[in-house]
């Protein structure tokens, strides 16, 4: 095996000398300062300083809730640690107490070193290991608005936030194209699409880093895209299970986001901890240098995810010992290891160093990638930020913004005329979801498991659902019916413990809200055999809709829950998703009116647990009966179309236009298209425009998302909504992973409304990149 790999990475090494093409443009700008305070730092550094630059613990290992250990201390300084992470005490603490403690570590890393600490968390929706700090929806629920305004400031206000806590760095966006319902990390990214991935990653690494990603000043922070690829995709939906993605699918689909994101100036990247065709990602140099480094010419920094390098001897078994581990990972391209307990990893590495198996130039070039990232982020001038200067943390200005993320997030799936609800009807409230902060936040919300999300210190300042319709509706009763343990991390438990009562209070009532989907899980905790919607969640809405009573379904939830079978009992249904702390109010205020509709759904809702789907299927998964005696067909049977979603409003489309009807691949085409708001309230549209390729040498996807804006219209009122689409958007990756545009005719479509252009050449680009 080992003779195997390292007859792999020769070659590895001899393609990457061919591809590697500095004529490229940087994908983060050149700044000649930042290299020379680079350089400088990098001179005076010793082979343990260096290794200690790409060394990461978790806070855990070297402190007692938020007071640093002797231990921990003696690590610190021994190893030269040059990067910390994770929430004290694995719960989240007060702004005060980071400030405390990231001070003492960089304290400790400057005595030691000269070189400040680079501390992260994972603020992946708003501030969630900070107490008071603010928390958004989910990035599931911000990408179902399809307003790249809420990415953008979800990103500045975690920023903001994670500076009043001392902290420079957050592991985030996700940008993992959330293509397997059943994995349990669908809601860390902004779900199926290639293109609602990259488009809110850049406006969430814009909204954290701010316009300069040279010079990170005091109120933003450095993002890390993540998880570096294909991590959504897991064959068997459990979560780091392998992936088996073709090179043309990971160059078109899976790297698009992240090319993106690093081109939009993302200083950090995290790596899968998966493998894809029997290739762990945190070893796949193909991947990590070639394509990355090279290729894109980033700058940035690779880090691993939790304890990866470890897994590729313990898990992976790509490796027949730890050492041979940080080998191979540290000789793909990985510049800092999550270790997370131990530093096991420096001392390995430094032997491989002095036995010539891992050079210095390597070395050198992952210390300059963290050390740039550290004069980017302006540590060396200011190492320490304290919540005094952050006058805004968790206050009014940044819980409105929440809020309205929250109201655009939600998605009304159905409505049979019941929605809006009048203030004066007699409604019960039901369900495991009605009376819960947990379950609207989700997982990474004070605890990893969400489960913190509970106590009630944390929450009290937040609406539950229950809590929010109280003041919103005159005559409201709440039963649970079914009830979780919203204290524990048994996230699949759930009992009826009123559904009798619920079922007594439905006859007395006009109209039953109940509110069902799932407890809070995160990462491998939540895998899960069965996407249906638990037994006794449908065993409720069964017994309430057998009352005769109008039912509204709201589901709360972090991936689509089958509910074929309760679903025609509903007259309207709701997904408010994962809305955040926010997600009760932002709901209130969507049933009585006060707000409009206006998400749609980030993924194909499916139907059937056998029948997961996307939306840029191939062709051939809906076809009709084919003639003859073979009677082949393939049918498209899902619950929603991703792209769905009503409003109290309606829009009519009209006058389409494209600026041309023929083109060639380094054309731009404008697109035009008037929306019309038909209905009586305001509302907002999201506008898609997709593309379908007709015929290609590569069976094409039936249709792509190539473009989206949103748009607010009052009744009667009509904007044109213009979108710029360039040919070099058209094209596919081909069997071999090129780039290609060929001759043939494309159909446009926005809204109803399409046009037919035609490509008038063929074009395979030798470059990786096309943009
Ligand atoms: C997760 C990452 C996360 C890291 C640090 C890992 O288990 O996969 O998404 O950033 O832990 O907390």
């Amino acid at each position: 095996m080992k003779t195997r790999f390292l007859a792999g990475l020769a070659a590895f090494l001899l393609l990457s000398a061919a591809c590697s093409s500095p004529s490229v443009a940087p994908a983060i700008p050149y700044d000649a300062s930042v290299e020379a305070k680079v350089e400088k730092v990098l001179k005076g550094m010793t082979l343990e300083e260096k290794i200690g630059q790409m060394t990461q613990i978790a806070i855990t290992a070297v402190a007692r809730g938020t007071e640093l250990t002797h231990e921990g201390d003696s690590i610190l300084r021994t190893y030269k640690v040059g990067s910390v992470l994770n929430t004290p005490g694995d719960i989240a603490q007060s702004p005060e107490d980071y400030d405390r403690l990231v001070a003492e570590i960089n304290r400790i890393a400057i005595e030691e070193t000269g070189i400040p600490t680079l501390y992260g968390l994972d603020h992946i929706h708003g501030t969630s290991y900070v107490l008071g700090g603010t928390l958004f929806p989910q990035e599931i629920a911000i990408a179902a608005t399809f307003n790249r305004e809420h990415a953008y400031n979800m990103g500045k206000v975690a920023a903001y936030e994670s500076r009043a806590a001392n902290v420079p760095w957050t592991f985030s966006p996700t940008m993992d194209l959330g293509r397997n319902p059943a994995w349990p990390r669908m809601w860390e990214s902004f779900g199926e699409d290639v293109y609602v991935n990259a488009e809110m990653a850049v406006a969430e690494v814009r909204g954290m880093q701010g316009d300069d990603p040279n010079h990170i000043g005091p109120y933003n922070i450095a993002a890390c895209a993540k998880h570096f690829m294909c991590y959504g995709v897991p064959v068997t939906g459990q979560d780091r299970t392998p992936s088996s993605v073709a090179a043309s699918e990971m160059r078109e689909k899976h790297f698009e986001p992240f090319k993106e994101a690093m081109q939009a100036g993302a200083l950090s990247i995290m790596v899968n901890s998966g493998s894809n065709n029997g290739m762990p990602f945190h070893c796949n140099g193909e991947l990590l240098t070639q394509w990355v480094k090279e290729e894109l010419n980033w700058d940035g920094m690779i880090v691993t995810d939790w304890a990866d390098i470890v897994n590729l001897y313990t898990r992976e078994r790509v490796a027949s010992s730890l050492k041979e581990a940080v080998k191979i990972s540290v000789n793909a391209g990985i510049d800092m290891s999550m270790v997370p307990y131990n530093c096991q990893f420096a001392i390995d590495l430094k032997e491989l160093v002095e036995e010539g198996e891992v050079s210095m130039e390597r070395i050198d070039d992952a210390v300059r990638r963290v050390l740039r990232m550290k004069v980017r982020l302006g540590l060396f001038d200011q190492p320490d930020t304290r919540l005094e200067d952050y006058p805004e943390f968790g206050g009014e200005a940044h819980a409105q913004l929440a809020y309205q993320a929250a109201v655009e997030s939600q998605v009304l799936l159905k409505n049979n005329g019941i929605l809006p609800l009048r203030k004066d009807l007699r409604i019960l409230l039901t369900g495991p979801n009605a009376h819960s902060i947990r379950t609207m936040n989700g997982g990474w919300s004070y605890t990893w498991q969400g489960h913190g999300a509970s106590r009630p210190e944390f929450t009290d300042r937040f609406n539950t659902v229950y809590e929010a319709m109280a003041e919103k509706f005159e005559n409201l009763t709440y039963v649970p019916g079914v009830e979780y343990d919203l204290n524990g991390t048994n996230w699949k438990f759930d009992q009826q413990t009123s559904v009798k009562e619920a079922v007594k209070a439905a006859r007395k009532s006009d109209v039953i809200v109940v509110c069902v989907g799932e407890n809070t899980y995160c990462e491998t905790p939540g895998n899960d055999v069965d996407m249906n919607l638990s037994a006794n969640q449908k065993e409720l809405v069964k017994q309430l809709a057998a009352t005769g009573r109008p039912i509204i379904l709201i589901l709360n939830e972090g991936r689509p829950r089958i509910i074929n079978d309760i679903e025609p009992m509903a007259t309207a249904v709701v997904d408010m998703l994962l809305p955040g702390s926010y997600g009760g109010d932002a709901l209130a205020a969507l049933l009585c009116g006060e707000e409009n509709f206006s998400g749609r759904l980030p993924f194909t809702y499916p139907k059937y647990v056998n029948k997961f789907a996307v939306y840029d299927y191939k062709p051939s998964e809906s076809q009709g009966m084919m003639a003859g005696s073979y009677n082949y067909n393939a049918v498209m049977d899902i619950q929603w179309p991703f792209g769905h979603g009503l409003s109290y409003t309606s829009f009519a489309y009209s006058n389409m236009t494209v600026s041309q009807t023929e083109f060639t691949s380094e054309d731009v085409m404008k697109v035009t298209v008037d929306v019309t708001n038909t209905g009586e309230r305001t509302g907002k549209e999201s506008v898609l425009l997709y593309s379908s390729d007709l015929y290609a040498s590569s069976t094409p996807d039936v249709r792509r998302l190539r473009a989206f804006d949103k748009v607010e219209l009052a009744p009667g009122e009509t904007t044109t909504v213009e979108f710029s689409l360039s040919a070099k958007d058209l094209a596919f990756a081909d069997y071999y992973g090129k780039w290609t545009l060929e001759e043939g005719d494309f159909v446009l479509s926005v809204g109803g409304q399409s046009q037919q252009v035609k490509c008038m050449e063929t074009v395979v680009w030798d470059e990786p990149n096309i943009d």
